[in-house]
């Protein structure tokens, strides 16, 4: 019996190791794709279920490590947080996003508002609301283009210093919306506190919408909080047309998904724009 223990923690040991190991690979490897700017954005139409017109994008970030291979933010943006990278990688996705959507307003290209992935660390550590405005004027955009979306546990905690921020960018005219809507907390006090503009629909509760009631009374509820609110509902990862239907049924005004659009490259946004458009 001692013998097996022994052989336990030596193998608990080893899947530590390769663990850390990996972890410490994807964090070196993040390092310098961040300093020689081999990070990519690329950008999935939000889109109005009346007419499919477009609503905005949301900026995600794409990696691919020349030996790690392409590496999916759901695995580095965690190791991002707890080493202390996240603030800078947010920093350049926020300047990126500007300055692309900047450059589509250059060309011509309708764009009407970029949103922005910001972790909740990044509302302790930095000033949020400074960069942001210093953005806005370097790029020459108004307020009402940019969408920062964050998490629920933002808002709930609802601590002093990030509070300031959300209202000043409030203020400035910046829109905020709220990431997962529904997946992390059940208090829903924060959204007549904080200045809110959007909910976003977790993809969990849109999956099995043909087949699952409590699913569609759960975003039901959503919509109906939305609507009573004045805030906009985003439905995310919109895959079917049944679920695009059961949405718009719904009164789900603004959707996102691989049914519409998968997030592509800046440069094929416009052929999708022209592709997808009624007229
Ligand atoms: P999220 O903000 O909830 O982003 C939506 C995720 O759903 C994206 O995954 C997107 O590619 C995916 N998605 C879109 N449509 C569909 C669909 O129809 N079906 C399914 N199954 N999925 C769909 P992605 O790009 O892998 O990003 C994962 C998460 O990583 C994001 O979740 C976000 O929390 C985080 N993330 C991505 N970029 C950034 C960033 O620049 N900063 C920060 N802080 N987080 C980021
Ligand atoms: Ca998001
Ligand atoms: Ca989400
Ligand atoms: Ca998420």
């Amino acid at each position: 019996a001692k013998r097996t223990g022994r052989n336990c923690t030596r193998y608990f040991l080893q899947t530590m190791n390769q663990e850390l190991d990996e972890r410490l690979r994807i964090e070196s490897a993040l390092r310098v794709a961040l300093s020689a700017g081999h990070l990519q954005l690329h950008f999935q139409p939000k889109v109005h279920l009346q007419n499919l017109q477009l609503a905005g994008v949301e900026a995600l970030l794409r990696w691919t490590d020349a030996q790690l291979g392409p590496v999916a933010p759901d695995v580095f943006i965690p190791i991002a947080e707890e080493c202390g990278l996240i603030n800078a990688l947010d920093a350049w996705v926020l300047e990126s996003a500007c300055r692309q959507l900047a450059a589509w307003h250059e060309a011509g290209v309708a764009v009407p508002n970029v949103a922005v992935n910001v972790s909740a660390l990044r509302f302790f550590q930095d000033d949020v609301a400074a960069h942001v405005g210093q953005l806005l004027e370097r790029y020459q955009l108004a307020a009402s283009q940019l969408t920062l979306e964050i998490t629920e546990r933002l808002l709930l905690d609802n601590a002093p210093q990030a509070r300031s921020q959300l209202q000043a960018l409030d203020v400035m005219g910046v829109r905020l919306s709220v990431d997962d809507f529904g997946t992390g907390y059940s208090s829903l006090s924060y959204l007549k506190q904080l200045p809110v503009s959007e909910l976003k629909l977790d993809k969990s509760f849109v999956r099995d919408l043909e087949t699952d009631a409590d699913d569609r009374a759960l975003s039901q509820a959503v919509i109906s909080i939305g609507r009573a609110l004045n805030l906009s509902v985003v439905a995310e990862g919109v895959e079917t047309t049944a679920q695009y239907h059961v949405l718009r049924d719904l009164g789900c005004e603004v959707a996102q998904g691989y049914f519409f659009a998968r997030p592509m490259a800046a440069a094929d946004l416009p052929n999708w724009m022209a592709q997808s458009s009624p007229d």
